[in-house]
């Protein structure tokens, strides 16, 4: 091993550390902690985070950076080194031009700046969160602008953060493409949309049998319970402290039988890959899967797989009899349906397959409009509602349906919005290559995902984030990122669903 490189362990080894500890203590506010935990916890993280902050920003680490950076060296490190060098230096540049004290100041703010929100989405008061949003907004935009060289956007950088070289050169066509071909299509499909009746997914589903059935799904795509647990929270999410132990949650609707299903499948998807990553590269920042990608493994397992026929083959009739007669007289065509039922809505983790990326391009918008100085905090309501009548035909009622709905923005994860989006359109990407060289559609038929669980643990799950997405499309399907596949996999599903 490279001396330079070796030097920089203990350091890897720390910051692993830190982030356990940080990951644990959010999981644990987040689940567990009891409600008037906030402010002290906070503090505690508020510390925790200034100590992080000094692993990577100190002169030893930048002094061994820069020297491994220099063309001698890097030949002599493996590509798993070289991106754990580049992920250093990355943190570094992000968080050396930053005053550590206002570092901690704002990772205190940032815990309490959640609480508030959550307060002001339970009353749908917009006026109490919009300070907090400026703060937030005010902080982002001086914290980026002081590394953006000359002529570089804020929001360009903050893009990079979630998915690099995905910037808005690339996601502004990739949006107008999208607008372009799916606004019609929707249309279409709305008009046609009494053809399906999925009353069924409103009955009544008891709470235990609808959490032995999630477990059973869990298992059954591949999440490993040796390494995984799940938990309940509002909002379902997945957080992984190392590739042994990745954790979920989901949330049990009695009278919405597809929330906790899709939730589970989804959430199961990130917890798949983040137990994929190679122990090598566990516990070392090349273990930190950018956003784009991590969300092209849960829709997979989600859409492409979870909503086709193939997977409910085999197990609808499972599922059926889980409920005793409630579903008996619902068909699996039905259920396929049911679960592929397309209508403009208001709520973008509610929204079905087709029209969730106008719900993200919306987001996108608003971002781009906040970074780019083109509006004020107190107009986001009035624009976020303008946007879903032009794009969506639907208008919120209220803030808490509408603007308030997401806790990204809260949590300062401006620039995050677009990888759901990204992840989707990769997604459909990796399933037609895959389909070229295994027979998919047999695999589940007859219940075999783990086959399908390998093929993408060796082509995408193993290397964490040690290639960027381009590259790991590159060197799987021979083809840089092409948002065509996208498109089309939704036009050919939906006008032989819906006959168009
Ligand atoms: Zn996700």
């Amino acid at each position: 091993m490279n001396r330079l490189y070796q030097k920089l362990l203990p350091y890897i080894e720390k910051n692993s550390a830190y982030d356990t500890a940080l990951t644990l203590l959010s999981w644990d506010t987040e689940t567990l902690a009891p409600p008037d935990a906030g402010a002290l916890t906070a503090k505690a993280v508020g510390i925790l985070s200034e100590e992080a902050y000094h692993v990577f920003v100190n002169d030893e680490v930048i002094s061994l950076v820069e020297q491994l950076s220099t063309e001698k060296e890097i030949k002599t490190l493996s590509d798993t080194e070289r991106s754990i060098v580049r992920h250093i230096k990355r943190t570094y540049d992000r968080l050396s031009h930053i005053p550590p004290e206002e570092y901690r100041e704002y990772a205190e703010f940032c815990a309490t700046a959640q609480q508030i929100y959550c307060h002001a989405k339970q009353t749908g008061n917009f006026s109490e969160y919009a300070p907090v949003l400026e703060k937030m907004i005010a902080y982002t935009k001086r914290f980026t602008a002081y590394r953006a060289k000359k002529g570089e956007k804020i929001y360009d950088l903050l893009l990079e953060e979630y998915e690099p070289g995905f910037t808005i050169k690339v996601l502004d066509p990739f949006f107008a493409h999208l607008k372009e071909e799916l606004v019609p299509l929707i249309r279409k499909v709305c008009r046609h949309n009494d053809k399906i009746d999925k009353s069924y997914n409103y009955r009544s589903f008891p709470i235990g049998k609808q959490k032995k059935l999630c477990n059973f799904l869990a298992g059954y795509i591949g999440f490993d319970f040796n390494r995984g647990v799940i938990s309940e929270t509002e909002h379902p999410f997945t957080t992984g402290l190392h590739n042994h132990d990745v954790r979920i949650t989901n949330h049990y609707y009695k009278n919405n039988l597809e929330s906790a299903i899709f939730s589970v499948i989804h959430e199961g998807g990130h917890a798949i890959y983040e137990m994929g990553i190679a122990d090598t590269l566990t516990q070392t920042p090349a273990a930190m899967i950018t956003m784009g990608m991590h969300e092209s493994q849960s829709r997979f397992y989600e859409n492409l797989i979870g909503r086709s026929e193939a997977f409910w083959a085999p197990v609808y009739p499972k599922l059926q009899k889980m409920f005793g007669t409630t579903l008996s007289d619902v068909s699996l065509d039905q259920f396929i349906h049911g679960i592929n039922k397309a209508e403009p809505s208001l709520i973008r983790t509610e929204a079905d397959e087709l029209t969730y990326s106008l719900h993200v391009m919306i987001r996108y918008e608003l971002e781009k409009m906040i970074f780019n100085d083109e509006c004020e905090v107190s107009e986001l309501p009035k624009l976020w509602n303008q946007k879903y009548e032009e794009y969506l035909g639907v208008t919120p009622q209220n803030d808490t349906e509408g603007i308030l709905q997401d806790i990204h923005w809260a949590m300062g994860s401006f620039g995050y919005f677009p990888s759901y989006a990204l992840g989707t359109a990769i997604a459909s990407q990796i399933y037609a290559f895959m389909e070229k060289k295994l027979p998919v559609e047999d695999l589940l038929r007859q219940g075999k995902l783990s086959e399908i669980r390998e093929f993408l643990r060796e082509h995408v799950h193993q290397y964490g984030s040690v290639y960027d997405a381009n590259t790991l499309l590159v060197r799987m399907t021979g083809e840089e990122f092409n948002p065509d596949y996208y498109i089309d996999y939704l036009k050919e599903k939906y006008t032989r669903l819906y006959q168009l």
